[in-house]
């Protein structure tokens, strides 16, 4: 059977690394990029006007996420929105005498991770909480590694490697019946599709989100942070959002943030149950083949999220060929693609070094259709042989 011929356009299957952005979300933008451009701290009328459509933008979010404008912080996106969040709450925390260790995960994006690790060189201890074989926290074992010096607790809503959803709500209830008084920090930059978030029902103190991962543009974020959270700017400079992230105000940004975040919200279950029929006919397909496995929680994942594990090939090897293919797929996360080095998400999992070395992710859009997955389907399994036969000892 001969394969089928490499598709005009690339299908891209690494929504989870980023997303195209919307018509309306651009459209939203363009006015304010081309007229509304006075700087937003300006008193004439352009500045005025700039100041509008920002405030505009931020209430629209807070609407969104059940949250007050005041406590919504513009950034430039996911990382920086973590930063702040775990930074800025716990030099904070410490100033006001309030401990200096922090509780992460092991399978949190390296926006927090490395922050955490960061912040060890400045004196703060930090406790890296492990997960179970599908890439999930367990409630007991954050609470489990919470001393009176806590300050501040981050565990993300979704990862982005495995898809694994992680239990913030009953954390955040757990920590609440428990009187703990520590903050919560959650990173869901991945989720935004997929749920819609409230911030009270989410009982969460802080939240972090990026615009690019839900259709919206590249460099722009949120920081969600409780009225009363205190939060030391990360970023100094002018006073700008009430002096928690100096620097002039991406106006236009945060219209599309705001467009975005309503735009997903509209549709979002119908979307949901086109993306999941499709995800689970590319996992039924994939898993059929020999020596693939499933990563990441068998049913507590993110609808669009499909990553596997290939035993006996690199993921590397794997990707060329997709890409060759016109297939845009990744190996995790994709700050790591090209190195061969099994994921630390993986590590964290357990999972033998020999599977990792072979991890692939597939993670659908709205618009993915399912001639994309035909051909995934078609080109994959003869790549994998192709590949094992390649790096087969001779
Ligand atoms: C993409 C991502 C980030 C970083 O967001 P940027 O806007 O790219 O800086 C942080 N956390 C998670 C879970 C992500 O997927």
């Amino acid at each position: 059977m001969t394969e089928a011929p490499v598709p005009s356009k690339p299908i891209y299957l690494d929504h989870s690394a980023t997303t195209p952005i919307a018509q309306p979300v651009l459209d939203a933008m363009r006015p304010v990029l081309l007229e509304q451009y006075g700087n937003a701290s300006a008193s004439h009328a352009l500045g005025r006007s700039a100041r509008a459509a920002l405030e505009g933008a931020r209430s629209a979010c807070a609407a969104e996420l059940g949250c007050a404008p005041h406590e919504l912080v513009f950034t430039s996106g996911g990382s920086e929105s973590d930063n702040l969040a775990v930074r800025g709450a716990a030099a904070e925390m410490r100033k006001r005498g309030r401990g200096h260790h922090v509780v992460t995960t092991a399978i949190e994006h390296e926006a927090v991770l490395h922050t955490a690790r960061d912040m060890e060189n400045d004196g703060f201890s930090l406790t890296v909480v492990g997960v179970d074989q599908y890439g999930c926290v367990g409630v007991e074992e954050v609470l489990r590694a919470i001393r009176p010096e806590t300050s501040l607790v981050s565990v993300m809503l979704a990862n982005n490697e495995v898809g694994s959803l992680q239990p913030v709500r009953a954390l955040a209830a757990a920590l609440r019946d428990g009187g703990h008084d520590v903050l919560l920090h959650t990173d869901a930059v991945q989720t935004p599709l997929w749920t819609a978030l409230d911030m009270d029902e989410l009982g969460v103190d802080m939240l972090s989100l990026s615009a690019h991962k839900f259709y919206g543009p590249k460099g722009v974020g949120l920081l969600y942070a409780r009225d009363g959270v205190p939060l030391r700017a990360v970023q100094t400079g002018g006073g700008q959002e009430r002096g928690r992230r100096a620097g002039t105000e991406n106006v236009a940004g945060a219209v599309g943030l705001a467009a975005a975040l309503r735009w997903v919200a509209q549709d979002r279950d119908s979307v949901i149950q086109r993306v999941t029929e499709l995800r689970d006919r590319l996992l039924a397909g994939l898993l059929a083949l020999p020596g693939v496995a499933l990563s990441g929680h068998p049913v507590r994942r993110m609808p669009h999220h499909a990553s596997i594990t290939v035993e006996g090939v690199a993921a590397d090897l794997l990707l060329l060929g997709l890409d060759m293919r016109g297939i845009c797929a990744s190996s995790g996360a994709a700050c790591a693609a090209g190195i061969v080095e099994p994921s630390y998400v993986l590590e964290a999992m357990n999972l033998p070094a020999d599977a990792a070395r072979g991890a692939l992710r597939f993670t659908l859009g709205r618009d993915s259709t399912g001639s994309d997955i035909d051909h995934v389907l078609d080109v994959l399994p003869r790549l994998i042989e192709a590949s094992r036969r390649a790096s087969a000892p001779r």
